[in-house]
């Protein structure tokens, strides 16, 4: 059977270990993939981390053991971490690191700088702050703008270079509800309309809830995985006392194929029935 799926990230029982004394797993043998055109939240208590999963995945920090790859790419194998950087992964943060003395459409050529001439940069940079809604606030400086634009100009940062994969680390934590919720808007738009794959940490599930798979960490590890916004989950509520829905989750090949499930999607799936399945019998 061929691969159907192509995997923008993949992990293999990556770990992190901090400290020489008392050792810190900050992340402990997380394996995970995530498809292109995907919209993941990473949910999980302060210190599961989070931070230390995007940071890997970014390239800013090394595993301890295990592998990444981004784009089928084994990050161990990549010289130039920051070409790398650049050109595959735009990054947002809390807070916007947007430099105070640019205006919007400067912080916003920033990253392409070495990449385009300075029109083209210039076009481009306006261009997408356009598609994020601030054509009319090119030229104002970060101070004055909201919170919320200002993440819009980290958006249209971010997306400078045309990244295939977004990494966001709580990027609505400092705004409130209103706009957060605006913001993850924008970026479920752009996921669709761009194909841009996300990956966005948060504490509030009502942001969660505006993606296509949440994973839960705890202690380093994925705790558990569940599926959101999916069409297929309807269908998936209706299957999990069914015979077929049995013969999936007790690993029955002949079953999946009858659905023309691939192979790599199998998991996740049975993780999904199963997660039903328990709600069902738990309430
Ligand atoms: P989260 O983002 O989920 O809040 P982090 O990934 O930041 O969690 O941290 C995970 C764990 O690793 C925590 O126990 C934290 O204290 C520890 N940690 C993170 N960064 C470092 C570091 N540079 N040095 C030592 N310990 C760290
Ligand atoms: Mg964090």
């Amino acid at each position: 059977m061929t691969e159907t799926v192509q995997w923008v990230v993949e992990t293999e029982d990556l770990t992190r270990i901090y400290g020489d004394g008392e050792e810190i797993r900050a992340l402990d043998g997380v394996s995970l993939r995530v498809a292109a055109g995907e919209f993941v939240a990473v949910m999980g208590p302060s210190g599961s981390g989070k931070s230390t999963l995007l940071n890997m995945i970014g390239a800013l920090d090394k595993p301890t053991g295990g592998k990444v790859f981004v784009g089928g790419q084994d990050l161990a194998t990549i010289r130039n971490k920051d070409a790398f950087r650049s050109k595959t992964v735009g990054f947002m943060f809390q807070l916007h690191n947007l430099l105070p003395t640019l205006t919007a459409i400067e912080n916003v050529e920033v990253p392409m700088m070495g990449y385009l001439k300075p029109k083209e940069r210039h076009e481009r940079a306006g261009h997408l702050l356009s598609l994020v809604g601030l054509a009319d606030r090119m030229k104002h400086l970060p101070n004055q703008l909201s919170g919320g634009q200002r993440q819009r100009v980290a958006v249209a940062r971010a997306l400078a270079n045309n990244p295939p994969l977004v990494l966001a680390d709580e990027p609505t934590g400092n705004l409130d509800t209103e706009a957060g919720e605006e913001l993850m808007g924008l970026l479920s738009e752009l996921n669709e309309s761009q194909g841009t794959t996300y990956i966005v940490v948060t504490h509030d599930p009502a942001v969660a809830r505006q993606t296509n798979r949440i994973i839960v960490l705890e202690d380093g590890k994925i705790e558990r995985e569940d599926i959101v916004n999916s069409p297929l989950e309807e269908d998936l509520k209706m299957w999990r006392h069914s015979d077929l829905g049995q013969r999936i989750l007790n690993g029955d090949e002949e079953a999946s194929q009858i659905l023309g499930i691939p192979h790599t999607e199998l998991e996740t799936l049975k993780l999904v029935l199963k997660t039903n399945t328990q709600e069902a019998e738990t309430g």
